[in-house]
Protein backbone atom coordinates (compact mmCIF):
# COMPACT_ATOMS: atom_id res chain seq x y z
CA UNK A 1 0.00 0.00 0.00
CA UNK A 2 1.10 3.46 -0.85
CA UNK A 3 0.85 6.58 0.72
CA UNK A 4 2.12 10.13 1.13
CA UNK A 5 4.85 9.65 3.14
CA UNK A 6 6.34 12.81 5.37
CA UNK A 7 9.94 14.07 3.46
CA UNK A 8 12.35 11.69 4.53
CA UNK A 9 14.81 13.15 7.38
CA UNK A 10 17.32 11.13 9.22
CA UNK A 11 18.55 14.13 12.13
CA UNK A 12 21.70 13.46 14.26
CA UNK A 13 21.52 15.10 17.07
CA UNK A 14 23.89 18.05 16.38
CA UNK A 15 20.92 18.98 13.54
CA UNK A 16 17.82 19.08 16.10
CA UNK A 17 18.78 22.87 16.87
CA UNK A 18 18.54 23.36 13.43
CA UNK A 19 15.45 21.47 12.85
CA UNK A 20 13.42 23.16 16.25
CA UNK A 21 10.64 24.69 14.11
CA UNK A 22 10.79 22.04 11.42
CA UNK A 23 7.32 19.85 10.94
CA UNK A 24 8.99 16.99 8.84
CA UNK A 25 9.90 14.02 11.12
CA UNK A 26 11.91 11.75 10.24
CA UNK A 27 11.78 8.37 8.37
CA UNK A 28 12.45 6.16 10.96
CA UNK A 29 14.21 2.42 9.95
CA UNK A 30 11.62 -0.28 9.35
CA UNK A 31 11.78 -3.18 12.01
CA UNK A 32 11.21 -6.45 11.76
CA UNK A 33 7.86 -7.40 9.84
CA UNK A 34 7.55 -9.90 12.95
CA UNK A 35 6.15 -8.57 16.66
CA UNK A 36 6.74 -10.42 19.57
CA UNK A 37 7.33 -9.53 22.95
CA UNK A 38 11.13 -10.44 22.90
CA UNK A 39 11.74 -9.08 19.45
CA UNK A 40 15.81 -10.38 18.37
CA UNK A 41 18.99 -8.34 18.70
CA UNK A 42 18.85 -5.29 15.93
CA UNK A 43 21.23 -6.35 13.11
CA UNK A 44 23.89 -4.48 12.87
CA UNK A 45 23.12 -2.08 10.09
CA UNK A 46 20.52 -0.76 11.96
CA UNK A 47 21.37 2.52 13.95
CA UNK A 48 20.54 2.25 17.75
CA UNK A 49 18.04 5.36 17.60
CA UNK A 50 17.35 7.97 15.22
CA UNK A 51 15.43 11.23 16.36
CA UNK A 52 13.65 14.00 14.96
CA UNK A 53 11.90 17.22 15.99
CA UNK A 54 7.89 16.83 14.70
CA UNK A 55 6.49 20.00 15.78
CA UNK A 56 8.17 22.98 17.87
CA UNK A 57 7.00 20.83 21.27
CA UNK A 58 7.08 17.48 20.17
CA UNK A 59 10.10 15.43 19.26
CA UNK A 60 9.92 11.28 18.64
CA UNK A 61 12.16 8.39 17.87
CA UNK A 62 12.67 5.06 16.87
CA UNK A 63 14.39 3.39 20.49
CA UNK A 64 14.69 -0.29 19.73
CA UNK A 65 11.86 -1.37 17.22
CA UNK A 66 9.63 1.05 18.14
CA UNK A 67 9.16 4.90 18.28
CA UNK A 68 8.84 7.10 21.33
CA UNK A 69 7.69 10.43 22.07
CA UNK A 70 7.87 13.48 24.18
CA UNK A 71 6.22 16.06 24.54
CA UNK A 72 6.76 19.40 26.33
CA UNK A 73 3.04 20.36 28.23
CA UNK A 74 4.97 23.94 29.64
CA UNK A 75 6.18 23.17 33.73
CA UNK A 76 7.19 19.48 32.33
CA UNK A 77 7.45 16.68 29.97
CA UNK A 78 5.51 13.68 28.92
CA UNK A 79 6.68 10.34 28.04
CA UNK A 80 4.98 8.65 25.81
CA UNK A 81 6.29 4.64 25.07
CA UNK A 82 9.88 3.68 26.80
CA UNK A 83 11.53 2.02 24.15
CA UNK A 84 12.40 -2.41 24.11
CA UNK A 85 15.17 -2.34 26.41
CA UNK A 86 16.91 -0.70 29.17
CA UNK A 87 19.57 1.04 26.81
CA UNK A 88 16.71 1.95 24.83
CA UNK A 89 15.08 4.02 27.68
CA UNK A 90 18.68 5.49 28.71
CA UNK A 91 19.20 7.15 25.03
CA UNK A 92 15.37 7.69 25.25
CA UNK A 93 16.36 10.12 28.93
CA UNK A 94 19.60 11.53 26.99
CA UNK A 95 18.08 12.62 23.91
CA UNK A 96 14.89 14.19 26.06
CA UNK A 97 17.59 15.94 28.23
CA UNK A 98 18.85 17.39 24.99
CA UNK A 99 16.44 18.75 23.34
CA UNK A 100 14.43 19.87 26.44
CA UNK A 101 17.17 21.51 28.69
CA UNK A 102 16.70 19.49 30.84
CA UNK A 103 12.95 19.27 32.10
CA UNK A 104 11.74 16.93 34.43
CA UNK A 105 9.70 14.29 32.87
CA UNK A 106 6.51 14.21 34.91
CA UNK A 107 4.45 11.66 32.85
CA UNK A 108 5.06 8.46 31.24
CA UNK A 109 2.42 7.30 29.04
CA UNK A 110 1.87 3.62 27.67
CA UNK A 111 0.04 3.28 24.53
CA UNK A 112 0.10 -0.53 25.34
CA UNK A 113 2.48 -3.35 27.55
CA UNK A 114 4.08 -4.98 24.89
CA UNK A 115 7.51 -5.10 26.31
CA UNK A 116 9.45 -3.43 22.64
CA UNK A 117 7.65 -1.17 23.16
CA UNK A 118 7.60 0.05 27.13
CA UNK A 119 11.13 -2.43 28.10
CA UNK A 120 12.59 0.50 28.55
CA UNK A 121 10.68 1.83 31.48
CA UNK A 122 13.18 0.56 33.75
CA UNK A 123 15.87 3.17 32.72
CA UNK A 124 13.04 5.97 34.09
CA UNK A 125 13.21 4.13 37.84
CA UNK A 126 12.98 5.18 40.50
CA UNK A 127 10.73 8.44 38.86
CA UNK A 128 8.75 11.22 40.57
CA UNK A 129 6.86 11.32 36.83
CA UNK A 130 3.01 9.73 36.84
CA UNK A 131 3.17 6.78 34.61
CA UNK A 132 -0.51 6.33 33.21
CA UNK A 133 -2.04 3.28 31.11
CA UNK A 134 -5.14 1.33 30.38
CA UNK A 135 -7.12 0.59 33.95
CA UNK A 136 -7.44 -2.65 33.08
CA UNK A 137 -3.39 -3.25 33.57
CA UNK A 138 -2.82 -0.63 36.10
CA UNK A 139 -3.59 -3.06 39.24
CA UNK A 140 -1.78 -6.02 37.78
CA UNK A 141 1.41 -3.79 37.03
CA UNK A 142 1.62 -1.52 40.05
CA UNK A 143 1.45 -5.34 41.94
CA UNK A 144 4.19 -7.15 39.63
CA UNK A 145 6.04 -4.13 40.61
CA UNK A 146 6.01 -4.35 43.65
CA UNK A 147 6.71 -7.84 43.82
CA UNK A 148 10.12 -7.75 41.59
CA UNK A 149 11.11 -4.50 43.33
CA UNK A 150 11.20 -5.81 46.80
CA UNK A 151 11.04 -3.84 50.32
CA UNK A 152 12.85 -0.57 50.49
CA UNK A 153 11.84 0.48 46.96
CA UNK A 154 9.89 3.59 45.89
CA UNK A 155 7.39 2.45 43.33
CA UNK A 156 6.37 5.07 41.15
CA UNK A 157 2.63 6.41 40.73
CA UNK A 158 0.75 4.61 38.28
CA UNK A 159 -2.92 5.79 37.36
CA UNK A 160 -4.77 3.48 35.22
CA UNK A 161 -7.07 4.99 32.83
CA UNK A 162 -10.95 3.78 32.22
CA UNK A 163 -12.11 5.87 30.04
CA UNK A 164 -10.57 9.69 29.08
CA UNK A 165 -7.70 11.76 31.26
CA UNK A 166 -6.71 15.22 30.25
CA UNK A 167 -3.35 16.32 31.50
CA UNK A 168 -3.05 19.65 31.66
CA UNK A 169 0.15 21.47 31.97
CA UNK A 170 1.06 25.17 31.93
CA UNK A 171 1.71 25.34 28.18
CA UNK A 172 -0.68 22.45 26.40
CA UNK A 173 -2.56 19.23 27.32
CA UNK A 174 -2.60 15.72 26.12
CA UNK A 175 -5.81 13.45 26.47
CA UNK A 176 -6.01 10.12 26.74
CA UNK A 177 -8.25 7.67 25.67
CA UNK A 178 -8.19 3.81 26.87
CA UNK A 179 -9.71 0.91 25.08
CA UNK A 180 -12.79 0.08 27.06
CA UNK A 181 -12.48 -3.96 25.69
CA UNK A 182 -9.01 -5.81 24.07
CA UNK A 183 -8.31 -4.23 20.80
CA UNK A 184 -4.43 -4.96 20.13
CA UNK A 185 -4.13 -6.03 23.08
CA UNK A 186 -6.20 -6.39 26.46
CA UNK A 187 -4.75 -3.46 27.21
CA UNK A 188 -4.23 -0.48 24.55
CA UNK A 189 -4.61 3.46 25.39
CA UNK A 190 -4.10 6.20 22.75
CA UNK A 191 -2.92 9.97 23.09
CA UNK A 192 -3.69 13.23 21.46
CA UNK A 193 -2.05 16.80 21.44
CA UNK A 194 -4.97 19.22 20.70
CA UNK A 195 -2.20 21.67 20.08
CA UNK A 196 -0.40 19.37 18.13
CA UNK A 197 -3.36 17.61 16.23
CA UNK A 198 -1.57 15.03 16.44
CA UNK A 199 -2.17 11.20 17.88
CA UNK A 200 0.07 8.52 19.49
CA UNK A 201 -1.73 5.22 18.24
CA UNK A 202 0.16 2.71 19.88
CA UNK A 203 0.35 -0.63 17.62
CA UNK A 204 -3.49 0.03 16.64
CA UNK A 205 -2.07 1.62 12.93
CA UNK A 206 1.38 0.33 11.61
CA UNK A 207 1.69 2.89 8.55
CA UNK A 208 2.63 0.79 5.46
CA UNK A 209 3.33 -2.21 7.13
CA UNK A 210 1.19 -5.50 8.82
CA UNK A 211 -0.70 -5.00 11.52
CA UNK A 212 -0.12 -7.63 14.42
CA UNK A 213 -3.01 -9.59 15.44
CA UNK A 214 -1.09 -12.41 17.30
CA UNK A 215 -1.57 -11.21 20.73
CA UNK A 216 -3.52 -13.69 22.97
CA UNK A 217 -5.68 -11.21 24.35
CA UNK A 218 -6.00 -9.42 20.96
CA UNK A 219 -9.36 -8.81 19.27
CA UNK A 220 -10.55 -7.34 15.95
CA UNK A 221 -14.34 -5.90 17.46
CA UNK A 222 -12.50 -3.77 20.08
CA UNK A 223 -9.49 -2.80 17.27
CA UNK A 224 -12.01 -1.57 15.24
CA UNK A 225 -13.89 0.31 17.67
CA UNK A 226 -10.64 2.28 18.52
CA UNK A 227 -10.28 2.91 15.06
CA UNK A 228 -13.68 5.11 15.42
CA UNK A 229 -12.90 7.05 18.47
CA UNK A 230 -9.30 8.12 17.12
CA UNK A 231 -11.49 9.18 13.85
CA UNK A 232 -13.50 11.20 16.07
CA UNK A 233 -10.45 12.84 17.23
CA UNK A 234 -9.46 14.27 13.29
CA UNK A 235 -6.10 14.24 13.82
CA UNK A 236 -3.55 15.96 11.34
CA UNK A 237 -1.12 13.42 11.79
CA UNK A 238 -0.35 10.39 13.66
CA UNK A 239 2.62 8.77 15.24
CA UNK A 240 2.46 4.70 15.41
CA UNK A 241 4.63 2.93 18.01
CA UNK A 242 5.90 0.93 14.23
CA UNK A 243 6.67 2.83 10.93
CA UNK A 244 6.70 6.34 10.07
CA UNK A 245 4.64 9.50 11.30
CA UNK A 246 2.09 10.07 8.73
CA UNK A 247 -0.57 12.66 7.68
CA UNK A 248 -2.67 10.26 5.95
CA UNK A 249 -4.97 8.67 9.08
CA UNK A 250 -8.04 7.71 6.92
CA UNK A 251 -5.68 5.94 4.27
CA UNK A 252 -4.17 4.19 6.95
CA UNK A 253 -6.82 3.85 9.12
CA UNK A 254 -8.80 2.39 6.51
CA UNK A 255 -6.41 0.16 5.62
CA UNK A 256 -6.04 -1.34 8.86
CA UNK A 257 -9.59 -1.84 9.19
CA UNK A 258 -9.99 -3.64 5.48
CA UNK A 259 -7.64 -5.63 7.01
CA UNK A 260 -8.96 -6.78 9.95
CA UNK A 261 -12.80 -7.35 8.24
CA UNK A 262 -11.11 -9.48 5.47
CA UNK A 263 -9.08 -11.71 8.14
CA UNK A 264 -12.23 -12.26 10.15
CA UNK A 265 -14.89 -12.71 7.39
CA UNK A 266 -11.96 -15.56 5.81
CA UNK A 267 -11.98 -17.38 9.53
CA UNK A 268 -15.44 -17.17 9.84
CA UNK A 269 -16.17 -19.15 6.74
CA UNK A 270 -13.42 -21.50 7.45
CA UNK A 271 -14.62 -21.91 10.75
CA UNK A 272 -18.12 -22.99 9.25
CA UNK A 273 -16.77 -25.53 7.13
CA UNK A 274 -14.79 -26.98 10.09
CA UNK A 275 -11.46 -26.42 8.40
CA UNK A 276 -8.24 -27.85 10.40
CA UNK A 277 -5.58 -25.28 10.97
CA UNK A 278 -3.22 -26.96 8.65
CA UNK A 279 -5.82 -26.37 5.84
CA UNK A 280 -6.52 -22.60 6.95
CA UNK A 281 -2.94 -22.17 6.47
CA UNK A 282 -2.94 -23.50 2.93
CA UNK A 283 -5.89 -21.41 2.18
CA UNK A 284 -4.38 -18.44 3.18
CA UNK A 285 -1.92 -19.13 0.97
CA UNK A 286 -4.38 -19.36 -1.88
CA UNK A 287 -6.66 -16.42 -0.55
CA UNK A 288 -4.10 -14.01 -0.02
CA UNK A 289 -5.35 -11.51 2.03
CA UNK A 290 -4.01 -7.87 2.03
CA UNK A 291 -2.34 -5.15 -0.19
CA UNK A 292 0.33 -5.33 2.27
CA UNK A 293 1.10 -8.67 4.61
CA UNK A 294 3.80 -10.82 3.82
CA UNK A 295 2.12 -14.54 3.72
CA UNK A 296 3.86 -15.66 6.84
CA UNK A 297 2.36 -12.59 8.62
CA UNK A 298 -1.53 -13.55 7.44
CA UNK A 299 -0.49 -16.75 8.69
CA UNK A 300 0.89 -15.89 12.09
CA UNK A 301 -2.06 -13.44 12.53
CA UNK A 302 -4.87 -15.48 11.30
CA UNK A 303 -4.19 -18.96 13.17
CA UNK A 304 -3.80 -16.89 16.38
CA UNK A 305 -7.28 -16.06 16.35
CA UNK A 306 -8.64 -19.06 14.30
CA UNK A 307 -7.47 -20.67 17.67
CA UNK A 308 -10.19 -18.38 19.55
CA UNK A 309 -12.92 -18.16 17.42
CA UNK A 310 -16.09 -19.47 18.88
CA UNK A 311 -19.21 -20.50 17.00
CA UNK A 312 -20.86 -17.74 17.64
CA UNK A 313 -18.25 -15.42 16.28
CA UNK A 314 -16.83 -13.41 18.66
CA UNK A 315 -13.08 -14.43 20.21
CA UNK A 316 -12.36 -16.88 23.07
CA UNK A 317 -12.97 -14.30 26.54
CA UNK A 318 -10.13 -12.02 27.19
CA UNK A 319 -8.23 -12.75 30.37
CA UNK A 320 -8.15 -10.21 32.88
CA UNK A 321 -7.72 -9.62 36.74
CA UNK A 322 -10.43 -12.08 37.83
CA UNK A 323 -8.72 -14.89 35.12
CA UNK A 324 -5.13 -15.09 35.54
CA UNK A 325 -4.99 -17.58 33.43
CA UNK A 326 -4.44 -14.83 30.86
CA UNK A 327 -1.94 -12.56 29.48
CA UNK A 328 -0.51 -10.17 32.11
CA UNK A 329 1.68 -7.28 31.94
CA UNK A 330 4.76 -7.85 33.15
CA UNK A 331 6.88 -4.34 35.27
CA UNK A 332 10.31 -3.72 35.00
CA UNK A 333 12.26 -4.06 38.50
CA UNK A 334 12.40 -1.39 40.06
CA UNK A 335 16.11 -1.03 40.79
CA UNK A 336 17.27 2.13 43.25
CA UNK A 337 16.17 2.35 46.54
CA UNK A 338 13.94 5.22 47.89
CA UNK A 339 16.35 6.99 49.40
CA UNK A 340 18.14 8.15 45.69
CA UNK A 341 14.88 9.85 43.65
CA UNK A 342 16.00 10.92 40.37
CA UNK A 343 15.31 14.74 40.08
ZN1 LIG B 1 2.21 -4.16 20.07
Amino acid sequence: MKTRPFRRLRLAGALLAAAALSLAPAALAQAPAGETNQPPPLPKEVPPFEVAQYNAFTWYGRFGYTNCSWIDLGDGIAVIDTGWSLQDGKNLLQKIKETTKGKPVKWIVMTHLHGDSNGGLEAFLPTEATIFMNARAALLYARSMAERGGAGVRLPAVVGVGDRVVLSSTARSLELIASPTAAHTAFDLVAFSPEGSVAWVGDLITTGRCPMLNDPACDPKGWLAMLDKLAELHPAGIIPTRGEPTGAFEAESSATRRYLDRVVSLLKEFKEKKYPEAQVASELVLRKIPEYCPIAMDNTNALALYRRLQPDGSFAPVPSAENPAGPRPSAPRPTAPATSPKK
